[in-house]
């Protein structure tokens, strides 16, 4: 379908599933700015009795699990792109870092 979002789904590095974080993109109407949605399951910050509230509800009446979600502007979709982009090149430095630290065997 023409209209259909574009979704990611990132999982936590420990594996926890309330840690996923959802990415959707919709990319509007050709003359319409595209929008990116941050979603993710609302848990932690919530009192017990509205924690206890929500899963009765989604056992009793089904339906989704509530969301938090924030829709990122340019200027944020622009951040994330550079804060993407220095955690890659990071990550490729420190691998290089340890692959020759542990080739002249400082490293194991
Ligand atoms: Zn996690």
């Amino acid at each position: 379908m023409k209209n259909e979002p574009t979704k990611l789904w990132i999982d936590c590095k420990c594996g926890a599933h309330d840690h996923s974080i959802q990415f959707t993109l919709w990319k509007n109407e050709p003359l319409e700015d595209p929008e990116i949605y941050v979603s993710m399951i609302a848990t932690g910050n919530t009192g017990f009795w509205t924690r206890v509230k929500d899963a009765l509800r989604y056992v009793f009446k089904g339906g989704s699990l509530t969301f938090n979600e924030a829709i990122l502007d340019e200027n944020s979709v622009e951040e994330l792109h550079k804060l993407v982009t220095i955690h890659k090149l990071l990550s490729r430095m420190r691998k290089t870092k340890r692959a020759n630290l542990t080739a002249l065997g400082v490293l194991k």
